[in-house]
C-alpha cells in the first residue's frame, strides 16, 4: 500500500523522519506536478506531495489539483492523508485543534473539479471521506472526530455574515484547499481522509481582525503534533485493504445509449 500525503502549511518534516529514495516531478495530461518526495517510513513507500509547491507558490485559488492528484495516482498512490489548514467556526473548536471531517460543502466556484469533461461520471459522494482512512487518523491521536469542512474560493477570508451562513447550513469548519482535492482522489479511486489544523476563529468567530501571520503562528506551534498523528497513521494503514473508494467508478458513469437528461 503506497500512501499519499498532501501537505498544507507546515508538515514537511514529516519526511526527515524515513529515509528519501528519491525526488521525482512528472508531467501529466494538466501540467507539470509539484516535486514529489518518495520517503519510506515504518516500512512503508510513502510519496511526500506540498499541495502549494514550493515557497506556497500557489495560493489555494491557483493549485493545480488536477494535476496533483493524478501524479499521485501515477505514483501507485492508493490513499491519501491531507492535511488543510481551517478556521474554526465554533468557539468550542480552538486554534491548534485538529479535525477529521466527515463530510463537506463545497462553495468553491472557479476551479477544475473533474477528471471526466469527455465522458459523463457522477461519483458518489455520500461518504466524501474514506471511513476506513478516518478511522485510522481518529485513533491516531487526539482529534475531533468528525465535522463538515466548507470551502471557500478564497484567496480573501470569509465575512462575518458568510460565517453565520456556514454555520447554519451545518458547517464545523471553513478553508480554502479541501476541494475539489477530496473529489478528484475518490474519481481516481484513491481513498483520501483529510486532518484539519485549526489555526484561527473564522471570522465574526473570532474576537478581532485576521492576520495571515496568526495562522503561520498557530500552525507552527502544532505542527509537531500533527506531525506525529500523521506519522502513527502511517503505521497504522494495513498493507493491503478493501475499501469502497477503490471502486468509485462502478457504476458512476453514463453509458453511451443510456438517457442522462434526467440526472
Ligand atoms: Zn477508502
Amino acid at each position: 500500500m503506497t500512501v499519499g500525503i498532501i501537505g498544507g502549511t507546515g508538515i514537511y518534516e514529516i519526511v526527515e523522519m524515513g529515509s528519501v529514495l528519491e525526488k521525482k516531478v512528472i508531467q501529466t495530461p494538466f501540467g507539470t506536478s509539484p516535486e514529489m518526495i518518495i520517503f519510506n517510513l515504518h516500512g512503508k513507500e510513502v510519496v511526500f506531495m506540498s499541495r502549494h509547491a514550493e515557497g506556497h507558490a500557489y495560493p489555494p485559488h491557483m493549485v493545480n489539483y488536477q494535476a496533483n492528484i493524478w501524479a499521485l495516482k501515477n505514483m501507485g498512490v492508493e490513499c491519501i492523508v491531507a492535511t488543510n489548514a481551517v478556521g474554526s467556526m465554533y468557539q468550542s473548536i480552538k486554534p491548534g485543534d485538529l479535525v477529521v471531517p466527515h463530510d463537506f460543502l463545497d462553495f468553491t466556484r472557479l476551479r477544475k473539479n473533474t477528471f471526466y469533461d469527455d465522458r459523463t461520471v457522477h461519483v458518489d459522494v455520500t461518504e466524501p471521506y474514506c471511513p476506513l482512512l478516518r478511522e485510522v487518523l481518529n485513533s491516531s491521536g487526539k482529534v475531533v472526530t468528525e465535522g463538515v469542512y466548507v470551502c471557500t474560493e478564497g484567496p480573501r477570508f470569509e465575512t462575518g455574515a458568510e460565517v453565520q451562513m456556514y454555520r447554519k447550513l451545518g458547517g464545523t469548519v471553513v478553508g480554502m484547499t479541501g476541494l475539489p482535492e477530496a473529489v478528484l482522489a475518490r474519481e481516481l479511486e484513491i481513498c483520501y481522509a483529510s486532518i484539519c489544523m485549526v489555526s484561527n476563529y473564522a471570522a465574526s468567530i473570532s474576537p478581532a481582525k485576521l492576520t495571515i501571520d496568526e495562522v503561520f503562528d498557530e500552525v507552527e506551534k502544532k505542527r509537531e503534533v500533527l506531525i506525529e498523528i500523521i506519522s502513527n497513521s502511517i503505521i497504522k494503514i494495513p498493507e493491503s485493504f478493501k475499501c469502497q473508494c477503490h471502486c468509485a467508478l462502478d457504476g458512476a458513469e453514463v453509458k453511451s445509449g443510456q438517457e442522462s437528461e434526467d440526472l
